[in-house]
């Protein structure tokens, strides 16, 4: 969002630019950087929304001052209608419907690269990026770059948006021979690049444009189930490099580094994601690794097999008698919004002398970091959330596993069943545990990658099915009796 609104003021900003402004950037450059250090951890991540936002602030208002192309109202009309839109958005928008909204604001950032290459293309005088109506061999790449990297953005996030929001088989589509279709067409466009610098005719630039579209598009469906917080992750970074790439055809420092930042920070993020869910970078990107075409997401529980139901009561009971407890949030926490409620759980029972630890999935949700953000949200203390590798071992001596709203991340099938989508993820050993206790609304639903659930059908597992806000409420109501 931030980057759209810079980048409509950057397109502002390319004559040479005063030193007090080049100064200007590098401080919200390192305001930028402090911020991302800030975000690393929960507890600084308020200061690095500061810094973050400050150095926003700079970058835009020396961007502002030092314009010459379109005036002051009219840029203040672009940022009222943008801000505007963002502003109704982002009040209306449910917590769940957060990472298909961030989809489509990536295909923004994307869409804004390729239009900002368009326009200094159809322009590059304004831009002074020309000499006797001839791009600059090194400005032509920029922008040749930077459209193909805006156009595989937004495909591929218009893509990513419409599998988030369920608009679309959130299972992989795998075509015969993509990888040498994929690879072809990148040649294809890195050739065309290259060609951009000599023939800088429209039909150059137009098939550079049209090519990016559909390799945005074949990168991105290959990609689903358990894979698609990488996606997710991946078109962050993507988004980051488009707007870096603006940055060198508007000749604007801040939006370099900005860009820079963010696909640098986003390249980082995909590969954790990748480690965390035991899977190779390159073949993630290649796409449909771990692909299970069958298993879509939606689909029904195998077989019927027998499984024990419990009560709140039945709940609370075993809660309070037991030494320790490790809560396993997951997406349907998110959808009940159960945290507040989940939080006063935690403290009845610390009250009466239980562990209470909180164990997080790094793809738990559906964006990286969702279940932190809804904790920190209700006042979880730092001090109780745990990641999956530091928690782990702690199954075999625990005796509640409270799992709620979560389905994938304990699903035993990715370390036995080598045919399911989910295999070689990493899961909690939570069979481990002396009782489970699985929240979920029913026992056909399934999680996010549509596989039946071997954890419902333990000895020691008791279904607790319910909304998981109304189970927990119900859960405190009967630990205070
Ligand atoms: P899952 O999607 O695997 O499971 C969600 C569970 O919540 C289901 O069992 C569902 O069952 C239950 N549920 C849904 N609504 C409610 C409710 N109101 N009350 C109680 N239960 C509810 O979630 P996980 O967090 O375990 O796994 C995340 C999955 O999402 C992984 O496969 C991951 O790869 C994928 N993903 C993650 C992204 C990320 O960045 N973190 C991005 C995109 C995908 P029922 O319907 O019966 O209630």
């Amino acid at each position: 969002m931030v980057l759209q609104l810079l980048s409509a003021a950057a397109a502002v900003s390319h004559d040479a630019v005063p030193d007090w402004a080049m100064f200007a950037y590098l401080v919200s450059g390192v305001l930028f950087i402090l911020a991302l250090r800030g975000l690393s951890s929960p507890a600084t991540s308020r200061a690095g929304n500061r810094y973050g936002m400050v150095g926003m602030v700079i970058a835009v208002v020396t961007t502002l001052v030092t314009h010459n192309i379109a005036s002051l109202p009219e840029i203040a009309v672009a940022l009222a209608i943008g801000g505007g839109i963002g502003f109704v958005i982002a009040r209306r928008i449910a917590m769940t419907a957060m990472p298909q909204l961030v989809a489509a604001f990536h295909s923004l950032v994307g869409l804004a690269a390729v239009l900002v290459g368009w326009a200094a293309y159809l322009n590059p005088e304004a831009f002074g990026i020309a000499e006797g109506g001839h791009i600059h061999a090194q400005s032509s790449v920029e922008m040749g770059l930077g459209i193909a990297i805006g156009a595989i953005t937004f495909s591929g996030s218009v893509i990513a948006f419409l599998k988030l929001a369920g608009k679309m088989s959130g299972s992989p589509i795998l075509l015969p021979g993509r990888h040498v279709l994929n690879l072809g067409t990148l040649i294809a466009i890195l050739g065309l690049v290259g060609y951009f610098t000599v023939d800088q005719s429209l039909w150059v630039i137009g098939v550079i444009t049209l090519l990016s579209f559909i390799i945005g598009f074949l990168l991105i469906i290959p990609i689903g189930g358990a894979d698609m917080p990488v996606v997710v992750s991946m078109l962050n970074s993507y988004s980051g490099w488009a707007a870096a790439a603006m940055g060198f055809t508007l000749h604007n420092s801040a939006m370099i580094i900005t860009g820079a930042l963010v696909g640098s920070s986003g390249a980082i993020l995909s590969y954790i994601m990748c480690k965390a869910m035991n899977r190779g970078f390159l073949s993630v990107i290649a796409g449909g690794f771990g692909a299970a075409p069958e298993a879509g997401a939606g689909g029904a529980p195998k077989e019927q097999r027998p499984w024990k139901r419990g009560s709140a009561e039945d709940a609370a009971f075993l809660m309070k008698e037991a030494e320790s407890v490790i809560i396993i949030p997951g997406y349907g926490m998110a959808v009940s919004q159960a945290q507040h409620a989940l939080r006063e759980m935690g403290d009845l029972l610390k009250k009466e002398g239980v562990s209470v630890k909180y164990a997080i999935h790094p793809v738990a949700g559906r964006m990286p970091g969702h279940m932190n953000v809804l904790l920190a949200e209700a006042n979880v203390p730092y001090d109780e959330v745990f990641e999956l590798e530091d928690i782990n071992s702690e199954f075999g001596q625990c005796d509640v596993a409270f799992i709620i709203g979560a389905n994938d991340v304990v699903n035993p099938a990715a370390k036995t069943d080598k045919s399911s989508p989910i295999y070689g993820m990493p899961v909690f050993d939570v069979d481990k545990a002396k009782t489970v206790m699985f929240v979920k609304r029913s026992m056909g639903g399934v999680g996010y990658s549509g596989v039946d659930n071997d954890v419902f059908y333990m000895d020691q597992t008791m279904m607790l099915l319910a909304d998981a806000k109304k189970m927990v409420e119900d859960i405190v109501k009967a630990m205070a009796h």
